[in-house]
């Protein structure tokens, strides 16, 4: 279960679009999927980190190949 951020009363789930986002009856405000958020964020940085370490191993191979 969802807590709001705000005031900490549980929050309602509702989709739409199919997107998942998180409705305070209490604030009456709608709130984003957080956990969708932090997940994307992580595996935008995981990505990152991947894509960096592929353009190291890149760099390695050309130079073995030419020396
Ligand atoms: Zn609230």
């Amino acid at each position: 279960m969802n807590n709001c951020p705000c005031c900490a009363e549980p929050m309602l789930r509702h989709i739409r679009h199919n997107e998942i986002y998180w409705y305070c009856s209490s604030c009456h405000q709608e709130m984003p999927n957080f956990t969708a958020l932090i997940l994307s964020n992580k595996i935008r940085k995981e990505t990152a980190v991947m894509k960096q370490k592929n353009a190291q191993i890149n760099k390695l191979e050309l130079s073995y190949q030419f020396s």
